[in-house]
């Protein structure tokens, strides 16, 4: 019997043994192609030895020092490759284990800045339906996925949810794409006046919905909408780019391509690419100071916050993905849409396909006319993914039925280094699937 605390207690996965470029293999020596990237973490793919050489190379110099009282060189020049990188404006890092911390941060950072300020009786946010923000309590809160949240609550965040921006199924026949991005982001205005102009902190967002809805990008000019409302309004815009950052959409942040800068930005998964467990959150030169100048210190930490080791390890990812990989995530991702649309396009089960870069959403339909969802007793979403993995694909489906208003869906979020032989793998097991 296994005592390892299952993930989900019906099914005990196999044991993975061995990871070799974008394949898993477990005990019995099956192979898998890593379609998900394990939930867009691996986008190195497995085994990447300059990663590993990085790792072993800090561990024998410092494995940990607590940033209380020693920073590491790693640490520093992760900061410092992430700022030249970053959307212009985001100054600081703040390092962290994974995704759900880089939200709590973000979260504790926009109060903190509203307190230091004296504006401390803005403590609401903003965030969108069908959204996934991490699982700690506070980034459950903000999250806008009702099945995850109900049985927690009451959460202990003020938060109230707009719609996102889901071209497949919000915008109106008839109405220009431009019209649905401005409609939908003019929602948070509503939703700020409604609450109160000055109660409002901050409002979160993921780029591209990744979890929840299967990469669901938003439509040109959203964004820069939002920019504006919350430029007018004093409101902190904090872009989760968990998932969707670190060149998953074919730019090093998602936010580069809506030419807008965040207050405040958090990533995770891509910046340790699996081989640590590693996250950040980049804010703004005026939150930074505004806390400086004020009580003088970030009310927040971890023990294993700036971990040298993790920091090496997102050191070696960056520098590979931003001296060439990413460069490459646009035209891999077309290429691999374009197979999914010739192998699907026609399919009756599939209504649509969409997302950026190697972040590519399939939403799966009762009837391709009226969008109907699937019926959520089939349970389609666990079974293709059982399929797939007998197939030899790990992909990642989600039910997305809960509210009648989006679909079944399967994100792919494949290695970088995939090339065209691995992607007719993919579409060749995740047929069989289907
Ligand atoms: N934000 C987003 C957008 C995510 O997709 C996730 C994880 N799926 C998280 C936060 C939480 O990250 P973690 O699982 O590393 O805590």
């Amino acid at each position: 019997m296994s005592h390892v605390f299952p993930r989900n207690s019906n099914k005990l996965p196999p044991v993975g043994k061995v990871g070799a470029g974008v394949h898993l293999f477990d005990a019995d020596g099956k192979a898998y192609f890593d379609g998900s990237g394990g939930a867009a973490v691996s986008c190195l793919g497995h085994g990447d030895q300059d990663v590993i050489d990085a790792i072993k190379s800090q561990l024998d110099s410092m494995a940990f020092a607590h940033t209380g009282f020693l920073s590491s060189d790693p640490a520093e020049a992760l900061a410092d490759l992430l700022v030249l990188h970053a959307p212009e404006g985001l100054e600081h890092v703040y390092f962290v284990s994974g995704g759900s911390e880089a939200v709590e941060a973000a979260l504790k950072l926009a109060r903190q800045y509203f307190v230091e300020i004296g504006q401390p009786q803005r403590s609401k946010i903003i965030a969108r339906r069908q959204s996934y923000h991490g699982n700690t309590l506070g980034a459950l809160a903000v999250g806008g996925n009702e099945w995850r949240r109900a049985q927690f609550a009451p959460l202990l965040i003020d938060v109230s949810h707009i719609s996102p921006c889901y071209e497949y199924r919000e915008k109106h026949d008839g109405e220009t794409t431009f019209d649905f991005g401005q409609r939908m982001a003019n929602e948070l205005e509503d939703e700020i006046l409604r609450l109160g102009a000055d109660q409002v902190m901050a409002f979160i967002a993921e780029p591209v919905v990744g979890a929840t809805m299967g990469a669901v990008p938003s439509v040109e000019g959203y964004f820069k909408r939002i920019r504006e409302i919350c430029d007018k309004y004093g409101v902190l815009l904090i872009l989760d780019e968990v998932m969707c950052g670190m060149g998953r959409t074919g730019t090093l942040f998602a936010a580069d391509q809506e030419d807008i800068s965040p207050d405040i930005c958090t990533i995770a998964k891509g910046l340790g690419a699996g081989y640590q467990p590693i996250g950040a959150m980049l804010c703004s030169g005026k939150i930074y100071h505004a806390i400086k100048d004020g009580s003088g210190f970030f009310q927040h930490g971890h023990t294993y916050v700036g971990h040298p080791t993790a920091c090496a390890a997102g050191l070696a990812v960056v520098q590979k993905l931003t001296g060439g990989l990413v460069d490459q995530v646009a035209s891999k991702g077309q290429q691999l849409t374009d197979m999914l649309n010739d192998a699907f396009g026609q399919n009756p089960l599939v209504g649509d396909i969409r997302g950026r870069g190697l972040f590519i959403g399939m939403e799966f339909v009762a009837d391709r006319d009226t969008k109907a969802v699937l019926d959520p007793s089939h349970k389609f979403n666990a079974r293709l993914k059982a399929a797939a993995f007998d197939a030899g694909l790990i992909c990642y489906p989600m039910g997305g039925t809960i509210d009648g208003k989006h679909g079944d869906h399967v994100l792919l979020a494949p290695p970088f280094i995939s090339e065209p032989h691995h992607f007719e793998e993919v579409v060749d097991k995740l047929g069989a699937a289907v």
